[in-house]
């Protein structure tokens, strides 16, 4: 199922978590990482069905 990135674009894939810190906390918070091909721009997004979007702090713009 692919993710919308809030940039419109739906050309996104999976990104990789950085780092055990980072992992936890995803894993914690059931956050998964995508990554837009189109602005380059990484996100997360909810596992559980929830489409909102939370626009990582590094996503300057
Ligand atoms: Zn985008």
């Amino acid at each position: 199922m692919m993710k919308r990135c809030s940039c419109g674009s739906r050309d996104t894939r999976r990104s990789t978590r950085r780092g055990w810190l980072e992992r936890r906390l995803l894993t914690m918070l059931r956050l998964k990482p995508y990554r837009c091909n189109r602005c380059s721009r990484r996100f997360f997004r909810f596992t559980f069905g929830n489409d909102t979007a939370i626009p990582h702090a590094d996503s300057n713009r």
